[in-house]
């Protein structure tokens, strides 16, 4: 069929779906979650039901009895396949749908059945359990996944082993949040708050004081365990919301608590341009921080009006300079495709400008709309048009990235356009290690602030164990006794596992 057929009738039953519901019937297997979740990758703005009860009506039907047996049937198609129980029905029952799917719409997405959101670690322990040639075999013919994505996943993979291998058993990282913004983006699906209310604004000073307190907590477990810094990342929001005192309190408590000989890696998202000044920069200077971040997002100023950001593209470039003034020999800078309004000739300007600036790193995201974003109303549903304009930026940008930078982290998010993935790329020896020690897990993250989630790595096996803060800053401050309590759970799990 081609393309512009594909992708008409894809759009006509992404359209069709979206006004309708897609029931799914489970007969005889577990596996609804997963088939919902591949459904969804087709359908991502349709209502779905899973139901165990038979009806001859419209809907995906999947049976695994003496045989798999999967049914679409909707107001202008019908197919059956079959195919018999083998090792892995789940997998089977799988393929069987997304041909279904892929065939209904027209729409082949390039990650195949992979709902994961980590493919580069599914890429590595299969690597490990099976050999490089049979982890390749399996991504193509048990998976779908393209030539391109496995290629995309086989990179960073490679790269990320080399950063993993530095990780010792009683290595952690640690994550500071800070959940304020100047204001809140459109697309925006974090806890963050917009400082622009007063009321918003009377929260920071009695946050950071939490923060510190928490931050000396951390530090009073760590040593009694005798845990060894690898990394700190200071997260949010956008942690350069903070005035250039705060931000030194902040930076001088991590100086004052924990042990930073060993640490490689201390990142300060300075996000957006219009929270950065050069007194705060200095500041950052004048500290362990070794990287920073700076977000154009977009470099089109008609993008940045649609997605709320007070600042223009100017002010990015003018930050950016200021930091390299300064010193600031690692920044990266973050782009997001499938922005509202934004055009693949857009975006490739706005790509070509960041490389024109020679950060370290560029990170380029993939627009994902959480129930929690402003734009989820707005029509920005994931549609095959959409997804083949986002698909043409990230070819463009893996081309245009490929001779100067290359992957080394990525992840994918639920209801991102196209199914697509976020990946960092950076120039040699640049790679942010925070990013691949969180998304590997390959060792504890310790958190502090609100939103932020204690990961605890077993010293063996694949064990993690979470522990939540409150989400919300206000929460966070009436609650903080609760979070000195949880973590006592830190020391117990220490004791249990190493
Ligand atoms: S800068 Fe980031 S955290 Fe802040 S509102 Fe925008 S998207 Fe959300």
């Amino acid at each position: 069929m081609p393309i512009k057929t594909i992708l008409c009738s894809a759009l006509l039953a992404l359209k069709k779906g979206s006004e309708s519901k897609m029931r799914i019937t489970v007969v005889n297997h577990k596996y609804h979650y997963e088939m919902e979740k591949l459904v969804r990758l087709f359908l991502p703005n349709e209502k779905i039901e899973v139901t165990k009860e038979k009806s001859d009506g419209e809907g995906l039907y999947t049976e695994a009895g003496s045989e798999i047996t999967v049914i679409l049937k909707t107001a202008d198609f019908e197919k059956k396949l079959t195919a018999p129980l083998c090792d892995d029905n789940e997998m089977q029952m799988g393929r069987m749908v997304y041909s279904l799917f892929s065939e209904y719409t027209g729409f082949h997405p390039k990650w195949g059945v992979l709902t994961g959101v980590r493919p580069s670690k599914l890429l590595i322990a299969t690597e490990k359990r099976l050999g490089r040639e049979k982890a390749e075999e399996y991504f193509y013919k048990d998976l779908l996944v393209s030539e391109e994505k496995y290629a995309l996943a086989r990179r960073v993979a490679d790269c990320e082993q080399r950063i993993i291998a530095l990780s010792k058993p009683n290595s952690f990282s640690l994550y500071i949040s800070i959940p304020f913004c100047p204001t809140r983006c459109s697309y925006c699906s974090f806890v963050s708050h917009s400082v622009q209310t007063e009321k918003a604004r009377a929260l920071v000073p009695v946050y950071c004081n939490l923060l510190l307190k928490e931050i000396e907590e951390i530090g009073i477990i760590v040593k009694t365990l005798g845990l060894r810094l690898e990394s700190v990342y200071v997260g949010g929001g956008t942690p350069t919301t903070l005035s250039a005192n705060q931000l030194a309190e902040l930076i001088a408590s991590v100086e004052k608590n924990f042990d930073l000989s060993n640490c490689r890696e201390f990142t300060v998202e300075a996000g957006r341009p219009d929270t950065i000044t050069e007194e705060k920069l200095r500041v950052l200077m004048n500290s362990p921080v070794s990287r920073i971040s700076i977000n154009p997002q977009t470099f089109s100023d008609d993008v940045l009006k649609n997605i709320g950001r007070c600042h223009s593209a100017e002010e990015t470039v003018t930050a950016f300079n200021l930091a390299r003034k300064i010193g600031f020999d690692c920044i990266n800078m973050d782009l997001i495709a499938g922005l509202p309004g934004d055009t693949e000739e857009g975006f490739g300007y706005s790509l070509d400008k960041a490389v024109s600036l020679d950060p370290e790193n560029i990170t380029v995201h993939t627009l994902a709309l959480k129930r929690s974003s402003n734009l989820n109303g707005q029509d920005m549903r994931v549609t095959a048009e959409n997804a083949k304009r986002v698909d043409g930026m990230l070819r463009y940008t893996y081309g245009r990235l490929s001779e100067k930078y290359r992957p080394y982290y990525m992840y994918r998010q639920s209801k991102s356009a196209g199914n697509l993935e976020n990946t960092g790329w950076c120039k040699e020896n640049t790679e942010c290690l925070y990013n691949i020690f969180m998304m590997e897990e390959c060792h504890t993250i310790l958190s502090a602030g609100a939103g932020a989630v204690t990961k605890l790595k077993a010293y063996s096996g694949d064990l993690i164990e979470r522990i939540f803060n409150f989400k919300y800053p206000f929460e966070y401050i009436s609650g903080f006794s609760e979070l000195t309590e949880r973590k006592k759970r830190i020391s117990e799990f220490y004791c249990t596992y190493f």
